[in-house]
C-alpha cells in the first residue's frame, strides 16, 4: 500500500501515487516536508522570519492539494524544525502562538477547499533541533483544544518519539484514543538513549510493543497502522523487503498473542482478582452534597485494604511466558 506522500511540488511523487491510485491502491495519508530545505533551518511555522512562515503554509497547502487529488483523508504534520538550540532566539509562548496561527490557517483552507482532511500532529522531543516545542503527544493534546477547529485536528503518536523522551508510548496513545484524537499512528521501535533509530516494529522492545498492539486491538482502533521505520543500513533490496514484511509480521504475531492473552484462563482469574475492591467496599460515586458528606464521614480501614493481594509479578510472568510461546 503506498502510504505517504511527502512533498507538494514533486512530479515524480505525483506520478507514482497517481499510478498506484489507478491500480486501486489506497493513499490514506499525505504529509509535507518542512524540515529538509535550509530555508527551514530556524523553523517553518514558528520561524522568526514571517516570509519563511508564509512559505511553509504555501508548501503545506500545495501538499494538501496533491493529497486531496489522490484521495488522502489524513494529513500528518510533523514539526521537525519547530524548536531551538538556544531559547535566546524567541519566547517559547510566541512559538506556540505562531503554530496555532498556522494550523488554524490550514484548517480554514481545508474547509474552503472541501478537502475533508483530518490533521494528525506528530510530536518529538528533539532531533533535528536541540529541543522541539511540541515534545510529546501530551503537549499536542493540550494544544488542540485551543484551535479554532479542534474537531478536525488530532495526533499521530510515533512510538520511537515517545520512547526518546523516556515515556511509555502506549500511555500517550491511550490518552489520545480516550480523547477521540487518535487519527493516525506511526509504529516503529527505539533503544533508550540513542538517536532517532526508526527500528523495525517490535525489534527492540517486544513486550511494550505487545501492550501497544493489545491496546489498539482491544479498543478497536480502525485507523491506519503506519510503519514509520527503515531497514538497517546494511540491507540490500531484498533486506528492505524483509524489513517491511517483518514490521507487518510482528504486528500480526502480537495481535494473535493479544487474543491469546485475553482468553487465557489463569490470566483472566488474576484480572478478576485484582479488579475493584471486596464486596460492599466503599466507593465514591458522582459528586453531590450528600455523597461528599458520606465520603467525609466514612472511616477507611487502611490496614485491611492494604492486605489485598496484587499479584502483578505473576501476571507479568504469564505475559512473558505467553510471548515466549510457552502458553
Ligand atoms: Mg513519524
Amino acid at each position: 500500500m503506498p502510504y505517504l506522500i511527502r512533498g507538494g511540488d514533486n512530479a515524480i511523487v505525483r506520478e507514482f501515487a497517481r499510478a498506484c491510485a489507478e491500480n486501486g491502491l489506497v493513499v490514506p495519508m499525505a504529509t509535507v516536508s518542512l524540515f529538509f530545505h535550509p530555508v527551514f533551518r530556524d523553523g517553518a511555522f514558528t520561524a522568526n522570519d514571517p516570509e519563511v512562515r508564509a512559505y511553509a503554509l504555501q508548501k503545506t497547502m500545495r501538499a494538501m492539494d496533491l493529497g486531496a487529488e489522490l484521495g488522502a483523508k489524513i494529513f500528518v504534520l510533523w514539526g521537525g524544525r519547530e524548536g531551538v538550540e538556544t531559547d535566546a532566539c524567541r519566547r517559547a509562548d510566541e512559538a506556540v502562538k505562531r503554530l496555532r496561527h498556522a494550523v488554524n490557517y490550514l484548517c480554514e483552507y481545508n474547509i474552503d477547499q472541501k478537502y475533508g482532511f483530518k490533521f494528525a500532529l506528530e510530536a518529538k522531543p528533539n532531533e533535528p533541533r536541540g529541543d522541539i516545542y511540541m515534545a510529546t503527544t501530551g503537549h499536542y493534546l493540550g494544544f488542540i483544544p485551543t484551535l479554532d477547529h479542534p474537531e478536525i485536528v488530532g495526533v499521530n503518536p510515533e512510538v520511537a518519539h515517545e520512547q526518546m523522551a523516556g515515556l511509555n508510548s502506549m500511555h500517550g496513545v491511550a490518552q489520545a484514543w480516550e480523547a477521540g484524537k487518535l487519527f493516525h499512528i506511526d509504529l516503529n521501535d527505539q533503544m533508550p538513549g540513542r538517536f532517532d533509530q526508526d527500528l523495525r516494529f517490535g525489534s527492540a522492545n517486544f513486550k511494550s510493543s505487545f501492550w501497544l498492539v493489545k491496546f489498539l486491538e482491544d479498543v478497536g482502533y480502525d485507523g491506519p497502522r503506519h510503519f514509520d521505520a527503515h531497514a538497517y543500513r546494511t540491507e540490500d533490496y531484498c533486506g528492505v523487503k524483509d524489513f517491511a514484511r517483518g514490521c507487518m509480521r510482528t504486528y500480526l504475531i502480537l495481535k494473535e498473542k493479544a487474543a491469546c492473552w485475553n482468553r487465557d484462563k489463569e490470566i483472566h482469574a488474576i484480572l478478576q482478582e485484582i479488579a475493584g475492591g471486596g464486596n460492599g467496599s466503599f466507593q465514591a460515586g458522582p459528586y453531590s452534597k450528600q455523597s461528599a458528606t458520606q465520603l467525609l464521614a466514612h472511616v477507611f480501614d487502611k490496614d485491611a485494604i492494604s492486605k489485598k493481594r496484587l499479584p502483578y509479578e505473576r501476571l507479568d510472568q504469564l505475559t512473558v511466558d505467553l510471548l515466549a510461546g510457552l502458553r
